[in-house]
């Protein structure tokens, strides 16, 4: 390939063989779930499938690699196995962790409902405020964890920070980039050790799948490798498949999502049925100043709240007729959702409203459809709410 591409042109391109098999242009789909090996091979190298190590899997992860900037990546068979085998690999007994508080309902559910039985110890730490982090080590803290833009009020951590901190302690640190893709943002390039995403959404990015990733550095994907094998969360040969598919048109449907998102906030700003809307692009967006330093576009996500409350935010979402009210986010089609009742709803009341999870909040990822049409689409369901 040419020196330095582009991600749009990586996203076709990179991890691809040339020519493929039997000159496929599209690499296929090897079905076998064992394959034929020396003796004396030893276990992680047997080319098995749960052991990630078929040429499907070789392939999918070679692409994955180069869209993050990553020595390696590795697939697994969905966002929560790809957190919970890396926190697995990092954390042994007695071990604590710094975890963003704003975080993906499920990753939070996990650490509440799981840790202590593991012997792990966590603090949930403000990213936005990184003077506050050093009190919040021990003796045993070994990572940092946070999200690039946390599910669902879209703040945007600190992430040079949190890099230099990591860096500066010895700690590991774990990023899950799932809102804001390797178009918006390349943790590893950016000194991130880890990261983790939810390929269901923009990765894959037509709401078909259950997918997960890992990429960081050769050793780091080789141990996080051996712990997933042990779980046996990988990823089949057939969502690989697609999941490869929907990757090599990741960069145009990102910007696409991003340029919509922008044009939605702005519109909704200026609505006056609207009380808050949450998305970084925003110049009154509190994250705005420092999160255009190292993200290239502030994604597909945002969220807001109507003046009218509950009341009106049910209203608006009866009268919408283009997104689909659905709890996932990332793909094509626009969905909209109340994070209070689905992906955040096992977080008590109180912890919610500490983060900005207030009981009227929608939060909408914007799908590929034209702005114009979104746009007027709310502007009708508004005059309704
Ligand atoms: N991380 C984030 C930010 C998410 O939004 C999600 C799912 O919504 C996950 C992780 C978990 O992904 P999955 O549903 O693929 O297990």
């Amino acid at each position: 390939m040419i020196d330095d591409p582009r991600i749009e042109t990586q996203a076709v391109h990179a991890g691809e063989q040339r020519p493929g098999p039997e000159g496929s242009v599209v690499y296929p789909i090897y079905q076998s779930t064992v394959y034929a090996v020396d003796s004396g091979t030893r276990y992680h190298d047997l080319k098995y499938l749960r052991l990630n190590s078929t040429p499907s899997q070789n392939y999918l992860h070679g692409k994955l690699a180069a869209l993050e900037g990553a020595e390696a990546a590795v697939a697994t068979s969905s966002g929560m196995a790809a957190i919970t085998s890396t926190l697995h690999t990092l954390l042994t007994e007695g071990d604590h962790l710094l975890v963003a508080d704003a975080l993906y309902g499920g990753t939070h559910d996990f650490l509440v409902e799981r840790a202590a039985s593991l012997g792990w110890t966590y603090t949930f730490i403000d990213a936005q405020r990184p003077e506050t982090w050093e009190a919040a080590l021990t003796p045993r803290t070994r990572a940092i964890y946070v999200e690039t833009i946390a599910n669902p009020v879209m703040r945007v951590a600190r992430m040079p920070e949190v890099v230099a901190f990591a860096r500066e302690h010895g700690l590991v640190s774990v990023v899950d980039n799932t809102f804001a893709s390797p178009v918006n943002y390349r943790p590893v390039p950016a000194g991130f050790d880890i990261v983790v995403h939810s390929a269901t959404k923009y990765l894959n990015g037509h709401s078909d799948l259950t997918a997960g990733a890992i990429a960081g550095s050769a050793e780091i994907i080789e141990r996080v490798r051996k712990t997933l094998n042990l779980y046996g969360g990988s990823l089949d040969a057939h969502t690989g498949f697609l999941l490869a598919r929907g990757l090599k048109t990741l960069a145009l449907r990102v910007a696409a999502q991003n340029a919509n998102a922008l044009a939605l906030a702005e519109f909704l700003t200026a609505h006056p049925k609207i009380g808050a809307v949450n998305y970084a692009g925003l110049p009154s967006h509190v994250d705005h100043d420092h999160a255009k330093g190292f993200l290239s576009g502030f994604g597909g996500m945002l969220s807001l709240r109507l003046t009218g409350g509950v009341d009106a935010a049910e209203a608006l979402l009866a009268g919408l007729t283009l997104p689909f009210v659905a709890p996932s986010l990332g793909g094509v089609e626009s969905l909209i959702t109340f994070p209070a009742r689905t992906s955040h709803s096992n977080m008590s009341p109180e912890a919610r409203e500490a983060v900005g999870i207030y009981d009227d909040l929608i939060r909408l990822s914007c799908g590929i459809e034209a702005a114009e049409d979104l746009i007027a689409d709310f502007d009708s369901a508004l005059r309704k709410a």
